[in-house]
């Protein structure tokens, strides 16, 4: 049976890749949906050689662009943030990639859910910030999430068959470009540097977000939710060659990993045939090519952002939504050179100290909480 998927965020760089998957399996796969914030040209491209159902053009300015683009083909064009969250109901689409970045990610999740559709989520801030929502609502539907994140994706390969409880997460991080940047030579850091990962090609959010560590603590929050463990049981291993994408320790003592070169196709693909494989034409690992696997404890007086994540995933409640919400004004402000390097974190214990917190939230409250976040974040900058 041909299965029939939206990818959110086509023209990002997860959703350039899982469109690469599905033109190897074009008898697996047909796009019914692709959507775009702002890159309305590659959307137009994409869509002419796809031929999807429908396309969304998240930013509405860009509509009359996108609509006049398609006018000869039978492809509907939609607008706005909130056709995101209606397009994934739609009969045709079972499986929902969300491949978009950021708090704009949740509210499609939850939509994708509701229906009842599996989904495969490169979107971790949904569960960085109401993580919570996210499982019951997977758990209620009986709608599967696949996780594509490579740590998440990794764990999820190694639990596979296993029918015991997890003792413990090894969870690698590469340790980002300034892993070995001392203390004093934070404050230096510059945009371009900041923007060169060593072994990723990546969005520049989450690249930044390696660079300060923080998505590894993302990544740790993500690991919660989706593997119902506690702070206590993950560990975050320094691991720069980026082999093992994370490991999981039993009972017994037995440690299963999950090795392979650096490339998110392979997740990607893995999400979309699970709990099958397929071939997969990209470089494969060899030992060869690396004389030594190595591991260390991660600096959290250098990366005083994943500290914060790290206490924020103990306290629960909406601290991780606050979190979210100050780095994303923090990232896109050091992006634009208002802010240093070291300032993101600042930015972040200001926002995390000043802001309401509750216990549980639903989703309209952890809305509140995303705008209150960005709004002490902003005030700071200023
Ligand atoms: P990206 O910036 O390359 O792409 C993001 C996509 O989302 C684009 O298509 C963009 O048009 C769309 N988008 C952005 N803001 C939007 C908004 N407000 N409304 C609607 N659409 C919007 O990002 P990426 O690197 O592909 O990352 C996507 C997600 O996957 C992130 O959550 C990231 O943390 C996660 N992830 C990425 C990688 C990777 O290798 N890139 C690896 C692991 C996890
Ligand atoms: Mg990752």
């Amino acid at each position: 049976m041909i299965q029939g998927i939206a990818v959110l965020g086509s023209t990002g760089s997860i959703g350039e890749q899982t469109l690469n998957v599905v033109r190897n399996y074009p008898e697996h796969y047909r796009i019914e949906c692709l959507t775009s914030n702002n890159r309305w040209e590659r959307l137009v491209a994409q869509a002419k050689e796809l031929q999807p159902d429908s396309v969304v053009i998240a930013n509405k300015a860009l509509y009359p662009l996108v609509k006049d683009a398609l006018k000869d083909e039978p492809i509907k064009v939609y607008a706005g943030e909130e056709s995101l969250s209606q397009i994934v109901s739609g009969d045709s689409i079972d499986v929902v990639v969300n491949a978009l970045v950021g708090y704009a990610g949740l509210a499609p999740t939850l939509s994708s859910l509701e229906a009842k559709k599996k989904l495969a989520l490169a979107n971790k801030e949904s569960l960085v910030v109401a993580g919570d929502l996210v499982m019951q609502l997977s758990a209620q539907n009986s709608a599967p999430i696949i996780p594509i994140d490579s740590e998440h994706s990794a764990i999820f390969q190694c639990l596979v068959g296993e029918h015991s409880p997890i003792y413990k997460i090894l969870l690698t991080a590469s340790g980002g470009p300034f892993r070995n940047t001392p203390i004093d030579g934070f404050e230096d850091i510059t945009v371009e540097q900041a923007l060169n990962h060593p072994n990723w090609v990546m969005g520049a959010k989450i690249t930044i977000d390696s660079a300060t560590m923080l998505n590894k603590g993302f990544e740790a929050i993500e690991a919660k939710w989706l593997f119902d463990v506690t702070a206590e049981q993950i560990e975050i291993v320094v691991h720069p060659q980026s082999v093992i994408h994370s490991m999981v320790e039993f009972d017994d003592g037995a440690i299963k990993a999950q090795l392979g070169v650096p490339d998110m196709h392979l997740p990607i693909q893995y999400a979309l045939t699970f709990p099958y494989r397929m071939p997969l034409h990209q470089p494969r690992f060899s030992f060869k090519d690396y004389s030594e696997l190595t591991f260390a404890e991660p600096n959290l007086e250098c990366f005083p952002a994943l500290r914060l994540a790290l206490e924020s995933l103990e306290r629960g409640g909406s601290s991780c939504c606050t979190l979210n919400a100050a780095n994303e004004v923090a990232v896109q402000a050091f992006l634009d050179k208002k802010i240093g390097f070291t300032d993101i974190s600042k930015v972040l214990e200001y926002a995390l100290s000043n802001s309401d917190w509750s216990a549980k939230s639903t989703q309209s409250e952890y809305a509140i909480c995303d705008a209150q976040g960005r709004e002490i974040a902003n005030n700071y900058i200023k």
